[in-house]
């Protein structure tokens, strides 16, 4: 058993340049669906990209705010994870409920759910006005083969990722969700031609071990995450960091959104009056904020 429930867990294979990070996630995922009490359908897609956000996210040396989010003109329209470099997480999705309830609950493909749109990435950090940014079409049949498919596309290092959700017939002590990044990092510039060959060669094999990584293995409560990653890549050999805890945590306040709501025109702010008063509900989390109008208007 991992003692820590939730968490990313950053590892390097020790005989080829491949780093990785496992994540696997159980109370955070639960505290957040269940503010949520969303579709099945739509918390299945919405736990892979918590899961993949984590890992993702951990790979970037930040500090602020890490998004992932996945748009486009299916029933489910939009789907936002951000995870704040101290593991703070949140998620929320925007969806047509009736189209989402007529869906077969067996569908995997991401077509269907939220039809042609885009994956993208952004970190913004404290106190830095720059943004970082990474957008690519949906293209694949799940939400890891975008994310290949953006790695491919844009100039970034060669990387392999898998995700997964609880399915049926897992036991209580399983994780909710789970993903695996492996990444192949440059070598320096003076290696032989043997070992050039012999760290594609590595590579491959990783990939292809990831590959072979079931639903079973990453969710299951029975086998640490140190005898998972064992267990994958002992052959190249493995070395482990501290893992970072995972926690799911929103980031609104009172104060935030009367903030937010301070910048609204008057004519704006009387349209929200309802019953005399104004309730704004945060989409991450579902607190209600309710506000005093004549405060907000002086
Ligand atoms: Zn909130």
């Amino acid at each position: 058993m991992d003692p820590i429930s939730d968490f990313v867990l950053p590892f390097q294979l020790e005989k080829v340049s491949i780093r990785g990070r496992l994540v696997r996630l159980k109370h955070s995922m639960r505290d957040i669906l269940e503010r949520h009490q969303y579709p099945p359908l739509v918390n299945r897609l919405l736990e892979e990209l918590i899961a993949l956000s984590a890992a993702l996210a951990n790979l970037f040396k930040f500090e602020g705010v890490f998004t992932l989010q996945v748009s486009g003109d299916g029933p489910v329209r939009l789907m936002v994870v951000d995870i704040t470099h101290e593991g703070e997480i949140r998620a929320c999705a925007r969806f047509d409920e009736e189209k989402v309830l007529k869906l077969p609950i067996s569908t995997t493909s991401i077509h269907p759910i939220v039809g042609t749109g885009h994956l993208a990435f952004t970190i913004d950090q404290n106190n830095i006005d720059e943004r970082y940014q990474g957008v690519v079409d949906l293209s694949g049949t799940t939400l890891s083969e975008c994310l290949h498919h953006f790695f491919r596309q844009s100039d970034q290092l060669e990387t392999g990722v898998v995700a997964f959700s609880k399915t049926e017939g897992l036991n209580t002590s399983d994780y909710l969700a789970a993903s695996l990044i492996i990444q192949r990092m440059p070598t320096s510039s003076g290696l032989s031609f043997e070992a050039l060959e012999a760290e594609s060669d590595g590579w491959l094999r990783s990939l292809s071990i990831l590959g072979t990584a079931t639903a079973k293995e990453l969710l299951s409560g029975d086998l640490s995450a140190q005898d998972l990653l064992f267990r994958l890549f002992w052959e190249d050999g493995i070395r482990i960091f501290e893992n970072r805890p995972i926690t799911a945590k929103c980031r609104c306040s009172e104060d935030r959104i009367s903030q937010m709501l301070k910048t609204f025109s008057t004519s704006d702010i009387q349209e929200m009056i309802q019953d005399g008063k104004i309730s704004v509900t945060c989409e991450f989390c579902n607190q209600e904020y309710v506000f005093d109008p004549q405060i907000l208007l002086k």
